[in-house]
């Protein structure tokens, strides 16, 4: 039922990649003499003069072995955004092919596919923050290439049912791409062992999240090798750069730190949402999944501007289908919870 070659756009399948200056060598020794770089070096203190590995070989050979995913399984972008922009300019002929997202969720779907005129065909989560299933076995009729499922969700925080993500594979001849950027959140779950079993399945991860390194841009792919290797086709030959590419590495090796981290903000996660449920102005602190928590206040707006004032920024989500009222917040540093505490209470107090 799942075909690739039908759901790819035409121009991509045809496409010849650009065939960059290191990629007919792969050795690290050699006098390199065919890309152009400044053979003297560079004026800043670290070795920067050439370009980075195009197929990010090392980095990708660590996150395999971690992740027990094969390399040519694996995609590297800068940061998920990338990713997300690539699947879309792969699938989906501009001003004709359509993808699904379920509101309220992360707002770069819309954007990118805004921005490769792709249509939006939206199926709102239930009251409860699922997947409305139905609804969206429903729209599968209008062919749609991609479906956008981030779980744990944001801005809500909880993670979809895994018998709806199921019954989703099993039935979309298009992609379902399930964005895990918080998933080292969730004990519970993750997707990445089903791939052996669903080709149309792709997910993706990031590094700006639980592994603390939103500055690098980095985020990851995991699909099929016949995805990956579009996805490589289309990407810009030095997408993830040198930098980038060494920090990841370093991290990955200090991976008891990432656990510790994640421990951490874990226990704040808990301490604040009871916290925050405690107090007067706060109706709803919904349960999360992920490393912030969605709040419902009596007067979000009037919340999110005194706080403001105080110089804490929160994330007003009001506007959102499902989410009137309520601010996304993300657990900061024991300091910073406790000083956010301390403004909601002194706030709630002056009414200001
Ligand atoms: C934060 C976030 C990302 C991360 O994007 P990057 O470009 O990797 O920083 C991806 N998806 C969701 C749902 C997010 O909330």
């Amino acid at each position: 039922m799942f075909n690739l070659n039908e759901l790819i756009r035409k121009n991509i399948a045809e496409l010849r990649p650009y065939s960059s200056a290191r990629n007919e060598y792969a050795g690290s020794q050699g006098i390199f003499m065919d890309a152009n770089e400044n053979a003297l070096g560079s004026p800043s203190d670290q070795p920067l003069n050439r370009y980075p590995d195009p197929h990010q070989r090392q980095l990708k050979k660590r996150i395999s072995e971690l992740l027990k995913i094969p390399a040519p399984q694996i995609f590297l972008g800068n940061g998920s955004d990338e990713v997300i922009d690539l699947l879309i300019r792969a699938f989906c002929e501009p001003n004709q092919d359509k993808l699904i997202i379920l509101p309220p969720t992360y707002g770069m779907y819309t954007v990118a596919a805004n921005i490769n005129a792709a249509k939006i065909i939206r199926v709102p989560l239930t009251h409860d923050f699922q997947i409305d299933t139905p609804a969206v076995l429903e729209k599968l009729a209008l062919k749609p290439k991609l479906l956008f499922l981030c779980s744990p969700n944001n801005p809500t925080g909880n993670c979809f049912q895994e018998k709806d993500i199921k019954k989703l594979l099993a039935n979309f001849e298009g992609l379902v791409v399930i964005d895990e950027a918080y998933v080292d959140f969730c004990a519970r779950q993750n997707y990445l062992s089903w791939l052996k079993q669903y080709k149309n399945l792709v997910i993706i991860r990031t590094f700006s999240k639980a592994w603390g390194m939103a500055s690098i841009r980095l985020g990851m792919a995991f699909a099929s090798a016949d995805i990956i290797d579009i996805l490589t086709q289309l990407k810009y030959p030095y997408n993830v750069n040198a930098i980038t590419q060494e920090a990841a590495l370093r991290a990955l090796d200090n991976i008891d730190q990432q656990k510790k981290m994640i421990k951490q903000l874990l226990s704040e996660r808990d301490k604040l949402s009871q916290a925050l449920s405690r107090l007067e102005i706060v109706e709803k602190v919904f349960p999360s999944d992920a490393n912030f928590l969605l709040v419902r206040f009596h007067d979000a707006r009037k919340v999110y501007q005194a706080m403001l004032q105080r110089k804490i920024i929160l994330r007003d989500r009001s506007q959102l289908i499902h989410c009137d009222n309520c601010l996304r917040i993300t657990v900061g540093t024991p300091r910073e919870n406790q000083l956010l505490l301390e403004a909601l209470l002194s706030y709630t107090k002056q009414g200001k």
